[in-house]
C-alpha cells in the first residue's frame, strides 16, 4: 500500500530529526501532500497510527494539508481550479489544459518537547 511506505518514510525522517533535536515525543506532524501526489489523506492518517506505534510520535496528531490543484491552459496561460477537473479552458475554450502541482509529500513542521 503505497500510504504505509510513505508512512514509514515520514517516521524514518521524525527519528532522524529526533537523533538530531533529541526531544522525547512528537505532538503534531504538519504534512503537505503534493496536487498530483495522489495520497488519501484518511488512508496515510490511518497508516501514520499504525507505524507511529510504540515509537516517539505514537500520540502525535497527524494534521495533513492537501495542496490544492491547479490547472493551466498550455494557449493562453490562464489558470483554475482543478478540482472541479474543467474539459475546457474557461478564458479561451482550448481544449489543452496541463494540471500542475507537486506529486511529493512533504513535512511541513513537528511540535516537539
Ligand atoms: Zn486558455
Amino acid at each position: 500500500m503505497h500510504e504505509l511506505s510513505l508512512a514509514e518514510n515520514i517516521l524514518e525522517i521524525v527519528e532522524a530529526e529526533r537523533a538530531g533535536r533529541r526531544f522525547s515525543r512528537v505532538h503534531v506532524i504538519r504534512l503537505r501532500a503534493g496536487a498530483l501526489s495522489g495520497i488519501d489523506p484518511e488512508a496515510l492518517r490511518l497508516a501514520m497510527e499504525s507505524v507511529c506505534e510504540g515509537t516517539c510520535a505514537a500520540e502525535a496528531a497527524v494534521e495533513i494539508d492537501a495542496e490544492p490543484r491547479i490547472v493551466t491552459c498550455r494557449r493562453c496561460g490562464a489558470t483554475m481550479p482543478g478540482d472541479v477537473g474543467p474539459a475546457a479552458c474557461a478564458s479561451c475554450g482550448s481544449i489543452d489544459l496541463e494540471l500542475a502541482g507537486s506529486s511529493g509529500l512533504d513535512i511541513v513542521s513537528l511540535e516537539v518537547d
